[in-house]
C-alpha cells in the first residue's frame, strides 16, 4: 500500500515543509517567538512595543530593498487578496492594465473589472507556463492606463517575471510581489507599488499586507482619497498611509505575524540582505530544475529557463507509457513520511510537483526532497 511506505530516515529533509504559502517557519523563529513571552504577544498594539515592532520591520523592509527617498513601506490587514480591494478603490484612477498569466495575476484582474467604478481594464493573457504582459491584450491603449499590472512570481505556475519592468510614464506600475518578496530581484525605483503577503518568502504566517510605495503612487492615493469617492474605511489606502506613518494599522493587527517577519528581515539583513536571498533561491531553485532535468520521469513545466521561477520549482511528472508517474501518490508518500505541500496548484490540475525555494528553506533539504522523491518513484514502479 503506498501510504505504507516508509522513506529511509537518511534520505528525509531535516525540515519537510515545501509549500509555497503558508511557507516553512524557521524552528527558531518559532522558539524565539515562544519566548517573547508576555513581552508583545497580548499586549495592546497602540503602546511602544508592538509600535516599536512595526516600525522595526518598516525600517528592515526599507534596508532590505535599499528604497529611494520619498518611497514608504505601508501595512495593512487581510494578505494580498485583500490589497487588490484596496488597489480597486485607492490607486486605479479609472482603467487599469494587466498581465495575467496565472491564478493570482487573474484575481486583481477580475476586481478591477468588478469595480462598478473603474472603466473595464485591458487585459493581457498568456497560458499557464509563460508570462504575459497587459499589451497581449489587442485593445490595449498606453495612453488610456493608469495602473499598470502583473505578478512578479505566479505562484500558481512557477513562472518568474525575469526582470521587472515600468509600464508607460505616467501610469503607477502596481507589481504583485508576494511570493517574490525577498527571494527575487527588484530595484524599487522600476515600480510604484511593490505588494506581498508575508506567509511566503518572508517566512511568517498570513493575514498582513505590505506596500513599498513610491511617492506618485503616494500622491495617487491622496488624489483620490480628496476625489469624494466612496472608499470602505477598511480599503482605503490613505487610511493605511496614514497609520503606518504612526507604526500602527487601522484595527487590530497579528502581532505573531509581525514579529515572524521581523525574525526573517533579521536573518535576511545579516545573510547579504535581497542580494544574498537571490543567490539563496536561485541555489535553491538549481537543486529542483537540475535534478528534474536529470530524470526520464521528470520535467520542469515552464519551457523557457529564463521564466523558471527560482522561488517556486513546478516538475511535471511522465503521463504516459513506461516512465508515467503518479504525482497525486508521490505527494502522498512524502505527506505520510513528513514531507508536505509539494502538491500543485489545484486550479492548474497538472501531473506536477511544486516546490517552494524560499530562502528560508535549506538547499540541502531541497536535494534530500529530490533523493526522498527518487526513492518514492522506484518503490511505485515497483509495484508498491
Ligand atoms: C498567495 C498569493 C496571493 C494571495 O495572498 P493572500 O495572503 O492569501 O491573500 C496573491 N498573489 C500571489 C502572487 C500569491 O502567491
Amino acid at each position: 500500500m503506498t501510504r505504507d511506505l516508509v522513506i529511509p530516515a537518511e534520505l528525509l529533509p531535516a525540515d519537510g515543509r515545501f509549500g509555497a504559502g503558508p511557507s516553512k517557519v524557521p524552528a527558531e523563529a518559532l522558539a524565539a517567538l515562544a519566548a517573547s513571552g508576555p513581552r508583545l504577544l497580548g499586549t495592546s498594539h497602540r503602546q511602544e512595543p508592538v509600535k516599536a515592532l512595526v516600525g522595526g520591520v518598516q525600517e528592515k523592509l526599507a534596508q532590505l530593498y535599499a528604497l529611494p527617498e520619498g518611497y514608504r513601506v505601508v501595512l495593512g490587514l487581510g494578505g494580498a487578496s485583500a490589497f487588490w480591494d484596496v488597489a480597486t478603490f485607492s490607486l486605479v484612477r479609472e482603467r487599469s492594465a494587466h498581465g495575467v498569466f496565472g491564478e493570482f495575476g487573474g484575481k486583481f484582474a477580475a476586481a478591477s473589472a468588478a469595480a462598478p467604478w473603474l472603466a473595464e481594464p485591458f487585459v493581457g493573457r498568456g497560458e499557464p507556463g509563460t508570462v504575459a504582459w497587459p499589451d497581449h491584450d489587442e485593445r490595449y491603449d498606453p495612453d488610456l492606463v493608469d495602473v499598470f499590472a502583473y505578478p512578479h512570481n505566479e505562484t500558481s505556475t512557477g513562472v518568474m517575471v525575469p526582470q521587472v519592468l515600468r509600464g508607460p510614464e505616467h501610469a503607477l506600475t502596481v507589481v504583485d510581489g508576494t511570493s517574490a518578496a525577498g527571494g527575487l530581484w527588484v530595484d524599487p525605483a522600476d515600480v510604484d507599488v511593490y505588494y506581498f503577503s508575508p506567509q511566503k518568502g518572508l517566512a511568517s504566517d498570513g493575514g498582513l499586507w505590505f506596500a513599498l510605495m513610491s511617492p506618485a503612487a503616494l500622491a495617487r492615493v491622496e488624489e483620490i482619497a480628496a476625489s469624494g469617492r466612496f472608499i470602505p474605511a477598511f480599503l482605503d489606502l490613505s487610511v493605511a498611509v496614514e497609520n503606518s506613518a504612526k507604526r500602527q494599522t487601522l484595527n487590530t493587527p497579528a502581532i505573531a505575524t509581525l514579529f515572524l517577519v521581523d525574525a526573517q528581515l533579521d536573518r535576511m539583513l545579516a545573510q547579504g540582505g535581497l542580494a544574498g536571498m537571490v543567490s539563496r533561491t536561485n541555489r535553491n531553485a538549481a537543486a529542483i530544475y537540475d535534478w528534474a532535468e536529470e530524470r526520464e520521469w521528470a520535467t520542469p513545466f515552464v519551457a523557457n529557463p529564463a521564466l523558471r521561477s527560482a522561488v517556486v520549482a513546478t516538475v511535471d511528472l511522465a503521463t504516459e507509457g513506461d516512465l508515467a508517474v503518479d504525482a497525486g501518490r508521490v505527494s502522498a508518500v512524502l505527506r505520510a513520511n513528513g514531507v508536505v505541500d509539494v502538491d500543485p496548484y489545484r486550479k492548474l490540475g497538472r501531473n506536477q510537483l511544486r516546490v517552494a525555494c524560499f530562502p528560508a528553506v535549506e538547499t540541502d533539504d531541497l536535494r534530500a526532497l529530490t533523493r526522498s522523491v527518487d526513492w518514492v518513484v522506484e518503490q511505485l514502479r515497483s509495484g508498491a
